[in-house]
């Protein structure tokens, strides 16, 4: 028992704790970035104020992690981000294909416990810092309120990533809340006072229906005039969570300090939404609903943003520069909404897409003041416009990794985040082993045996036509099939359709201006065939060169009259698009922006959701000889400009991948990339996936050495990276990779083997 006599006033004890790194913010970004220093070594705190990780993707708020791949519904093909962000979205997908949220906070914590090196602090809020002179942190102060500690959180170096930027704030780093003029960056894409500088916040709310009526009585504090929602009619019984993103209040206050009035004012918003729908009389099938949660903290979208050694603008994104120093991309579109959000008569959002993702630099992500504070999340060195486009969960997450990977680096070699920029080569490496993807990067290692080792494999796929019966589809939107293909001249394709009347159709082959991105904005040739009642047979000879090896686009305009041909089967690296709309991500099947704003015009062609997104069956008498297996040590473990994988042919009964050398190689770690599908969104929460493993990967293999001993097997792999470390260390003359076919419909595929 506890008896205390009274005292003077009492404080709370203090615990103080020691190590590499303190990552402030237990957001997507945080946890990312808290795991990736983890498994490179570092000791890590993790702090978060509230009781689940997560932040905006957590179930306290409910918002689905997006990033580069845009809901599949931009230019950017398989644009999914890597790295750590990748294998948690991944395992949702696996573990979560419901969409629920609280399974995805039950797997960040999952994911977060299996980690030695972090330590953990839930309800823990950091509330100032202790410098030891004007630009080096010494250490943070933070309060758990469940527990009643105080901690000091000793460290060489930190990442804010608070969303808020709770330790750039206190330490005195420099930075920015609101729109830059266009003036100052040029960016034509400012906005002005009257649309208004800064994002506001959201609230949502989950219906649920009970099957038998419910009565909702409102609170006092409730909208009552639901007309002062100018866009009110857009609400329905059935919409609700993330869709309802444009509930949306705040961006004419101050983001940070007037968080608590900005909630007041969403709840009343929220509140009188669920009276509108259950009580106006206008949504008779909203009778057995239920509120089932209503989000109790705001979603912030944008507060205070920090000053890097560089601050990113709208022509980094639009134009999509280069940077030596790039770490990681972004690809979402450059996304603003009115200040007044959902009180607004203009449209919820003002979306722009560039043709193809962007490259963000290392000097964006750690503070230019404050000497041992690296930038992560919400708070990297952005301007507002820019900032439209990098918010994104995926995206913040993907820049927070490369600060963790920087933050490793600086300690191995006691280096500050400024000083690592000469290091930046070495950075970019370590973050590709990850799968951290940079676009036009490869990974390549002195210790990589791969490298050196003669490849071979019992087959490789020569794709010259599909097996198997066709499915037949009307041309209702414009279809694409999109081709590796290598620089030189084009070669013959052979596709079939059906109609019952005699027509044209129009066919077309086009690529994308810049090589690397997906958008079809060139066009080579064009070929007009007549299509007669009954099946045809349509040889298209393009008359045209490739100028460097990538993906052309076989276009075949709109016809409804004709059945195109499309193969059930689908291979790694071969994908078909169509030039179809997509309003949640502002995407009208072209785009044409004012002529003044710094934008691009060109059409969308997206791939669509399994389980169609069929390829068109096309033959080519020579075949695509591109899946070798030589392919494997590449560096690229993604289809870029080409599908940068080995693909095993379908008539292989048994596909083995063989590494040798002459001498034995020590090895003590093998990993092994699948393709997950990086086009496939993986939306986190509410939307939910028709699969669990992505139908291309690989689920069982297995790994021998030259006497034939078993290093490694797996039966149910899902995961992207497979990063095998052997109890001890193998001298072998040789790697056996024996892998099976996903499915009847799919061959086996790798797009990565090292060997180090
Ligand atoms: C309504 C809305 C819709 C959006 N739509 C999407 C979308 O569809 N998809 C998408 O990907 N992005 C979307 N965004 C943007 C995105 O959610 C944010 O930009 C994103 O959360 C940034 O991630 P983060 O990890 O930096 O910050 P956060 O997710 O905000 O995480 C920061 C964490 O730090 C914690 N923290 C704050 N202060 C302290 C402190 N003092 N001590 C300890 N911890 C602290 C917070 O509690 C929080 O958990 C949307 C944003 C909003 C608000």
């Amino acid at each position: 028992m506890i008896k205390s006599e009274p005292t003077g006033a009492r404080t709370f004890p203090e615990k103080n704790i020691v190590v590499d790194l303190v990552i402030t913010g237990g957001g997507l970004s945080g946890v990312c970035a808290a795991i990736t220093a983890a498994r490179q070594g570092l000791k890590v705190v993790l702090v978060q104020d509230r009781p689940v990780l997560g932040g905006n993707a957590s179930s306290e708020v409910r918002l689905w992690i997006l990033g580069a791949t845009s809901h599949m519904g931009n230019n950017n093909r398989w644009a999914r981000e890597g790295g750590l962000v990748d294998e948690i979205l991944v395992e949702n997908t696996y573990r979560n294909p419901e969409g629920n949220g609280v399974i995805f906070d039950m797997i960040l914590l999952d994911k977060v416990s299996q980690e030695p090196n972090i330590t953990l602090l839930l309800n823990t809020a950091v509330y100032e810092a202790d410098m030891q002179d004007a630009s080096i942190i010494r250490s943070l102060k933070a309060y758990c309120s469940q527990n009643q500690m105080e901690y000091v959180l000793k460290a060489p170096l930190f990442i804010d990533a608070s969303g808020d930027g709770v330790v750039g704030f206190l330490s005195g780093a420099a930075f920015r809340m609101g729109a830059e003029k266009k003036e100052e960056f040029g960016e034509l894409f400012a906005p002005s006072e009257e649309y208004g500088e800064l994002l506001g916040h959201s609230l949502y709310f989950y219906s649920k229906d009970t099957g038998r009526p419910v009565k909702f009585i409102p609170p006092a504090f409730a909208l009552d005039d639901i007309q002062k929602v100018p866009r009110f009619s857009s609400f329905n019984a059935k919409e609700y969570g993330c869709k309802l993103w444009w509930i949306e209040y705040g961006g004419r206050l101050d983001t940070v300090h007037d968080t608590e009035t900005i909630k007041w004012e969403l709840w009343k918003v929220v509140y009188g939404v669920w009276d509108y729908i259950k009580n106006s009389g206008k949504f008779p099938e909203a009778e057995t609903l239920t509120l089932e949660w209503v989000g109790m903290i705001p979603g912030k979208r944008e507060s205070r943003r920090f000053e890097g050694d560089y601050i990113m603008r709208q022509q980094d994104i639009v134009e999509q520069r280069c940077f030596e120093d790039a770490v990681a991309f972004g690809g979402w579109s450059i996304d603003l909404h009115p200040a007044d959000g959902v009180f607004s008569e203009k449209p919820g959002c003002n979306q722009w897409h560039s043709k193809g993702i962007y490259q963000i630099p290392y000097r964006s992500l750690y503070s230019r003041n404050i000497s041992n504070l690296f930038l992560g999340g919400r708070t990297i060195s952005v301007s507002h416009v820019a900032y439209g486009s990098t918010r994104v969960m995926a995206t913040s997450a993907h820049v927070t990794q490369a600060a963790a990977m920087a933050a490793v680096l600086c300690k191995e070699k006691g280096l500050l985040p400024a000083a690592m920029g000469a290091h930046v080569h070495e950075l970019q490496q370590r973050l590709l082993r990850t799968g951290q993807y940079i676009p036009g990067l490869k990974f390549v290692s002195p210790q990589d045996h791969a490298a050196t080792a003669r490849i071979s494999a019992t087959s490789e796929l020569v794709l010259k036509e599909f097996p198997g019966e066709p499915l037949h589809k009307p041309l209702e939107v414009s279809a694409a099939q999109m081709v590796p293909l290598q620089k030189g001249k084009v070669p013959s394709f052979i596709f079939h359709a059906e109609a019952s009347t005699t027509t044209t159709l129009e066919a077309e082959l086009r690529v994308s201006s810049r090589n690397g991105n997906h958008t079809p904005d060139e066009t080579v040739a064009r070929q007009s065939v007549v299509i007669h009642p009954g099946r045809n047979c349509m040889k298209l000879d393009f008359d045209a060169e490739m100028k460097d090896s990538s993906y052309a686009f076989i276009i075949f305009h709109k016809n409804p009259e004709v059945k195109l041909h499309y193969t059930g089967k689908r291979v790694t690296g071969i994908l078909s698009v169509f030039n179809t709309v997509n309003k949640a991500v502002s995407n009208y099947g072209k785009q044409t922006p004012p002529e003044d704003i710094g934008m691009d015009a060109f059409e969308f062609w997206c791939p669509q959701r399994r389980p169609e997104g069929h390829n068109l069956d096309f033959k080519t008498p020579g075949g695509l000889d591109v899946f070798r297996a030589e392919n494997i040590r590449n560096g690229i473990e993604r289809p870029t400009t080409q599908p940068n994988a080995w693909v095993a042919d379908w008539q292989d009964a048994h596909p083995v991948i063989t590494l040798e050398w002459d001498e034995p190689k020590e090895i003590t770690s093998i990993e092994l990339f699948f393709d997950t599908d990086y086009d496939h969104p993986m939306e986190s929460v509410l939307m939910s996936h028709p699969e669990t493993a992505m139908p291309f990967c690989v689920r069982e293999y297995r790994i021998k050495d030259d006497k034939g001993n078993v290093l490694a097997e797996k039966k149910d792999n899902y995961q992207s990276l497979n990063n095998i470390q052997l109890l001890a260390p193998v001298k072998t003359k040789k790697l056996v990779i024996e892998v099976e076919h996903p499915s009847k419909d799919i061959p086996a595929a790798i797009c990565a083997v090292r060997c180090i």
